[in-house]
């Protein structure tokens, strides 16, 4: 079974245990987070699947993904002003971002919890979290600009 299978089929259980109705919709979302690389807008989510259900709208989707993210299961990355980005939330990974094009880019490392546990000594906060982001120029652009030049 491919991994995007596996992580459906968990991420459903955890719904069902939760007492979160699957709708055709819900999983169609889900799915889409799974198997898409590039951490979705709400908008793009919508633009993906309007064709398949013509009567969602971009509120429907946002629900959904809340739904989500209370069951612990999708990630929401915030961004100030622009759109938040919806991440799957398998094990922890970290993100890259092109300062030129706002792809982020996963890759796995693992968890930082020396820092968190070094932070929560010296500031005698409890820890909850923590955010790390690599930024920089994607492969892609790096190419463009040599063509441009
Ligand atoms: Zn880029
Ligand atoms: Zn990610």
């Amino acid at each position: 079974m491919a991994m995007t299978e596996v992580h459906l089929r968990d991420a459903l259980d955890t719904l069902k245990s939760t007492g979160v109705r699957i709708t055709p919709q819900r999983h169609a979302i889900l799915e889409f987070i799974i198997q898409s690389m590039s951490h979705p807008t709400a908008d793009d989510i919508y633009k993906a699947l309007e064709s398949k259900f013509p009567s969602m709208s971009v509120a429907t989707v946002y629900n959904n993904l809340r739904v989500f993210r209370e069951a612990g299961l999708v990630k929401e990355l915030t961004y100030g002003d622009s759109s938040s980005r919806f991440d799957f939330s398998t094990n922890d990974h970290y993100h890259m971002i092109c300062n030129s094009c706002g792809k982020i880019v996963d890759f796995h490392y693992p968890g930082l919890d020396e820092v968190e546990h070094l932070a929560s000594h010296l500031t005698g906060f409890d820890v909850s979290s923590h955010r790390m982001e690599i930024y920089g120029v994607c492969p892609d652009c790096k190419e463009q600009a040599t063509k441009v030049q």
